[in-house]
């Protein structure tokens, strides 16, 4: 059933590390090989074996209307024959930022990047260049891409395959990561205290979705930017994974607390290396070419992921009540879900925000971390495989969130459910 799929792994290890461009695709932790994919459209991945998987992944959160939407591949099409890059400013670059400025709040001005972690670093760099302080910090189990300061008990793959540190990286960048675990509010005083007018920034993703997913508890995001008021701290919001993803405005919106500072990935690219940084313009204007807060990009803003990103983000603006669909999808997949644990007697926890929802199969509440860790992830794997064999393409990781997308039908949902009932009573 998956022959195909098999022999390129082979084939693909004898030229790339591990067989990927990026590690958490392997399939490491939950073993077995990963399916090779040839096509998708609409909810649905077809793989080299021609099998057919309801995709929740979404390529990691970009392909939120579904694959292959038609606007967006239309718009690329008519694009591409245009060139596909300039190296010099466009119109279309203008109308990008105007719409982002349209949908998300707090951003005065916003700059073009080609991937969530360039947007991560060059916000950092910036809050840094900024307030003219060295340290910030991040929370444990939260992933804002691969540059050297954020590798400091980073979720994501480094949580999947539990790496500590990571060689490379000096002890110089490193010491000026610190950390709190996710939800503690009391941390983030007591490290703010003892670090007075030394830190630049905060960081954070405001709903977590690099250990499954993890809902800030209230007033925690909100003290949070009370203390950035008081300190003369930027809060950075990475909203790479919830910006245009949870509402038009992400999780400022949602959450109703405002950012000094927001990065973006994945869905401002409809699925094209897009990312974005942007926020307050006292903030912004320190960059180069107005500051001397250096960032810059050969393919940023880049006219073909321009055009695939301004299409997706219009259609979202356009149609509000995408969103409520979306919702209200993953609100019946949450409660389906919901009943088949519930009947099977395991230990779980449920967490969801819009549409990002988890599995833990956890006795006490998924919080931080250190709860995540704590679940009973080898038994995620086992029903990572059941799913698969029944053609449901999950995270291959318990410390990722699923992404649902609006091409998903109640059909599909109700396969879900069905599935996970049936591979329950496999694995367990
Ligand atoms: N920030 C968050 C919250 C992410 O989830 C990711 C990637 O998953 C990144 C940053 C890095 O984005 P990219 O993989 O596009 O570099």
């Amino acid at each position: 059933m998956y022959n195909k799929s098999i022999s390129l792994f082979q084939r693909a290890q004898e030229s790339i590390p591990g067989g990927v461009n990026s590690p958490v695709r392997a399939f490491k932790s939950v073993g077995g090989t990963p399916v090779f994919i040839e096509k998708a459209k609409g909810a649905y991945l077809y793989d080299a074996d021609g099998n057919r998987y309801i995709d929740y992944i979404a390529s990691w959160g970009p392909m939120i209307l579904g694959h292959a939407y038609e606007p967006v591949v239309k718009a690329i099409q008519e694009k591409a024959v245009l060139s596909t890059s300039y190296g010099a400013p466009t119109e279309l670059e203008i109308e990008m930022a105007e719409l982002i400025k349209s949908m998300a709040p707090n951003v005065d001005l916003i700059r073009m990047v080609s991937s969530g972690t360039e947007a991560c670093m060059s916000a950092l760099r910036l809050a840094r260049g900024y307030t003219g302080r060295n340290k910030f910090i991040k929370f444990e189990g939260c992933y804002h891409g691969h540059a050297d300061a954020f590798l400091v008990k980073a979720g994501s793959g480094l949580a999947t395959f539990d790496i500590q540190t990571v060689p490379g990286i000096t002890g110089g960048v490193s010491n000026d990561t610190l950390t709190c675990a996710y939800n503690d509010l009391t941390a983030v005083e007591s490290l703010v205290a003892a670090h007075k007018n030394e830190i630049a920034a905060i960081i954070i993703e405001p709903v977590a979705g690099n250990m499954g997913c993890i809902l800030p508890q209230p007033g925690f995001i909100e003290g949070i930017r009370k203390i950035c008021n008081e300190e003369g701290i930027v809060f950075i919001f990475d909203e790479v994974m919830t910006g245009f993803r949870l509402a038009a405005g992400g999780a400022q919106e949602v959450l109703q607390v405002d950012a000094d500072l927001v990065t973006y990935g994945k869905v401002i690219g409809a699925g094209m290396p897009v990312g974005a940084f942007g926020g307050k313009r006292a903030i912004m204007e320190k960059i180069a070419p107005l500051g001397n807060v250096y960032q810059a990009g050969t393919l940023s803003g880049n006219p073909i992921a321009m055009i695939a990103g301004y299409t997706l983000l219009n259609e979202l603006k356009n149609n509000p009540s995408l969103y409520q669909e979306l919702n209200d999808k993953t609100a019946y997949l949450h409660e389906g879900l919901n009943q088949v644990l519930a009947a099977s007697e395991i230990p779980y926890v449920i967490n969801r925000k819009g549409s990002m929802i988890s599995i833990h199969f956890s006795e006490q509440p998924v919080t931080d971390f250190a709860s995540a860790a704590a679940a009973n992830n080898s038994l995620f794997n086992k029903y990572f495989h059941a799913m698969l064999k029944r053609g449901i393409y999950l995270p291959p990781s318990a410390f990722e969130s699923w992404f649902l997308n609006n091409a998903l039908s109640y059909a599909d949902l109700d396969a879900t459910i069905q599935a996970t009932a049936e591979s329950l009573a496999e694995v367990v």
